[in-house]
């Protein structure tokens, strides 16, 4: 029989398994297979005995990023954000009860890059077909230390024009939201998952967007923003690995590696269909009280 503190020790592992694997499937590893067995014999190093390895299944997400490391740029992305791309669940050493499965949070590195330098990186890109229809490259503007940032899909005629993003009418509107919240918006960053504006204003096709994609994400991992707000399925598509649309998920904060992310409409679909507004608000709402609620934290 054994004594009571064993059975505390027991009660304690079984939690931490458990807060474990709902960490893992928050990950996105949505099938752990333990392989142990009902006849669970410990071995002779204590531990418990697997008869099979443990395979973890990758979301989509995690593959996706892997599949946009097709260039250098975003071969650096991934390497400051390696920890929890390629997070493996194999069979715990012997003397380990859950092996890596205990492996720290995914999160995005710190990166020390300036602006300028991944803006030289992009030069005068041509890497897409969107180039052939542009004016200006729109890089990413604002506070480099901001906590907060907005993401759009790709430049319109005026930000083409001006080689600044949201500064037509939906920029006018994002601005208006932006200082709704108590921010002005020179307090927050700024940007777009695509540089260059697409012909009509069509949305960028997924091979253009991973083109450019890498450079936004050099540029989160420089400054770091606590919360990131995704305006529209576009934006929200190439952060996050979500299936459904905008309208469904809305209004509920994900994760990008360690930093919050509130998926709203695009400013522009505001202005189709102003009735939205007020579930934007409700979002935006969030987000401020998030940030009101939650100390700076320190870089
Ligand atoms: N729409 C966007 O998504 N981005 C801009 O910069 C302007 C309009």
């Amino acid at each position: 029989m054994p004594s009571e503190s064993v059975i505390t020790d027991l009660v304690s592992i079984i939690k931490d398994a458990r807060e474990h694997l709902n960490y893992l499937n928050e990950l996105g590893v949505t099938n752990v297979e333990t392989g142990v067995q009902s006849g669970v014999s410990p071995n002779k190093a204590g531990a418990l005995e697997s008869t099979e390895t443990r395979i973890p299944v990758l979301s989509d997400s995690f593959r996706d990023r892997e599949h946009d490391t097709t260039n250098i740029a975003a071969a650096q992305v991934a390497a400051t954000i390696s920890r929890g791309t390629r997070q493996s669940v194999t069979t715990p050493p012997q003397d380990m009860l859950f092996g890596d499965i205990a492996a720290p949070p995914p999160i995005i590195e710190k990166s020390f890059e300036s602006f300028e330098q991944i803006w030289s990186d992009v030069g005068d890109c041509t890497r897409c077909p969107l180039h052939q229809g542009r004016t200006n490259i729109v890089h990413t503007e604002g506070n480099r230390h901001a906590r907060l940032m907005f993401v759009g899909e790709a430049p319109g005629a005026d930000e083409d024009a001006q080689a600044r993003p949201f500064v037509g009418r939906a920029g006018q509107l994002l601005t208006k939201i932006i200082e709704s919240i108590g921010f002005k918006r020179e307090d927050v960053l700024i940007g777009n998952v695509n540089r260059c504006r697409p012909p009509g204003n069509r949305p960028p096709t997924p091979e253009e967007a991973s083109m450019c994609k890498p450079f936004l994400l050099r540029e989160i991992a420089a400054v770091q923003p606590e919360v990131i707000v995704v305006l529209g399925n576009t934006a929200m598509r190439n952060l996050l690995d979500i299936k459904q649309g905008i309208t469904k998920v809305r209004g509920q904060f994900q994760d990008y590696h360690g930093v919050k992310v509130m998926p709203t409409f695009h400013p522009a679909y505001l202005l189709r269909d102003p009735s939205k507004k007020k579930e934007t608000w409700e979002d935006l709402k969030k987000v401020r009280d998030y940030l009101e609620t939650t100390p700076r934290r320190q870089s």
